[in-house]
């Protein structure tokens, strides 16, 4: 950490060197001119060679250089990033006086005049000092904070992924849904058992946000998830959220019948809760469209063409008026 003085007058840089000596202050660095400044703070190098430059806490800068006003360099100087927060303390002579208010325009911090006293020196100096180390230590609480928040960020994104819960509704997410459809899927051939699904989606919720607020619609997705998932009442059957405002239920071991059972009392549940839903054009209530789909799982076809034929059912029951359930078994049999 420097201090940096630049005047061309070695006497003047004499009696400051002196000065800052006794009071302590011995990593001085000395600049005759603006072009030797520019070269010690490594301005006029390109960005990747400027390593070597040295910490800089102050700069002591004499308003009258041989090569440029002392105030452009020092409005140079404040450019750039690096060095913004450096305070830069101007030297005039006490006949320049009025020639200050460019060089605070220009970024200066304080000034001083000569001929230099050593005490008012010694005060101007801590004081910027004092400045610069609380900024510098400012700054890096805040750095420290980012790192820190971004840490969180990244913790609780990893959580999420590893979770298995939507975090809006508290059920199974769709995540945990792709790698339980698999397992019972498999379970379900294995002991020739048949697997049923059930695809649910709120009826025009898009219009239900819109009357009530996306806070009301959050609301909603809550509500309806826990009706839906009290219907499901055998172990193993898991209702999960599969995107937005579509849920989807898995029924390992249960014929299409039951699941179409199931999937009327989810439907009438729904209805019978009351939530208000004014704006709807099949109820005073928010109802679901469900559509139901069930086989006996093969090793010929995968999973995915039952969740294509509950999907496609569900589709039916939407175009035939919603609210109600809609059965798409893929192969006709239970
Ligand atoms: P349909 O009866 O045909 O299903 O009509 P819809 O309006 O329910 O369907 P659409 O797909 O047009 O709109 C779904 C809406 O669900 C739009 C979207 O803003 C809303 N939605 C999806 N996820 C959320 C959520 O997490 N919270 C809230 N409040 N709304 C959601
Ligand atoms: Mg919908
Ligand atoms: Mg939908």
């Amino acid at each position: 950490m420097y201090i940096l003085i630049v005047d061309d007058s070695p006497v003047v840089c004499d009696i400051i060197e002196n000065c800052l000596n006794e009071a302590g202050y011995t990593n001085l660095l000395f600049a005759e001119s603006a072009q030797s400044v520019l070269n010690i703070l490594g301005m006029n190098q390109p960005q990747e060679q400027q390593t070597e430059v040295p910490e800089i806490d102050l700069i002591l800068l004499d308003i009258i250089l041989p090569d440029m006003d002392g105030r452009e360099l020092c409005r140079l100087i404040k450019g750039m990033n690096r060095f913004k927060d450096v305070p830069i303390i101007m030297v005039t002579a006490l006949s320049n006086i009025e020639d200050l208010e460019k060089a605070f325009n220009a970024g200066a911090m304080d000034y001083i005049t000569k001929p230099i006293n050593n005490i008012e020196l010694l005060v101007r100096i801590r004081s910027a000092l004092k400045l610069k180390f609380e900024m510098d230590r400012s700054k890096k609480r805040e750095q420290h904070l980012l790192i820190v928040t971004r840490q969180l960020k990244e913790a609780v994104a990893k959580l999420n992924q590893l979770s298995s819960l939507d975090g809006l509704t508290g059920i199974p997410n769709r995540r945990y849904f792709d790698q339980i459809i698999q397992k019972e899927w498999n379970r379900c051939r294995r002991n020739i058992k048949p697997l049923s699904v059930i695809f649910i989606d709120i009826d025009f919720f898009k219009v239900y946000n819109d009357t009530y607020g996306h806070q009301s619609g959050d609301d909603c997705l809550k509500t309806v998830a826990g009706l839906l998932q009290k219907v499901t009442r055998r172990s193993g059957d898991t209702v999960f959220r599969y995107g937005g405002e579509e849920f989807i239920a898995v029924l390992p071991e249960t014929a299409y019948k039951n699941a179409l059972m199931l999937a009327e009392k989810m439907c009438r549940k729904v209805e019978a809760a009351g939530i208000a839903h004014a704006k709807s054009p099949v109820s005073d209530f928010v109802t679901v469209s469900l559509g139901v789909a069930a086989t006996l799982p093969t090793g010929e076809v995968s999973y995915e063409s039952l969740i294509s034929a509950a999907d496609k059912a569900l589709y039916d029951a939407k175009k035939e008026g919603r609210n109600r359930v809609r059965g798409g078994n893929p192969e006709g049999k239970e």
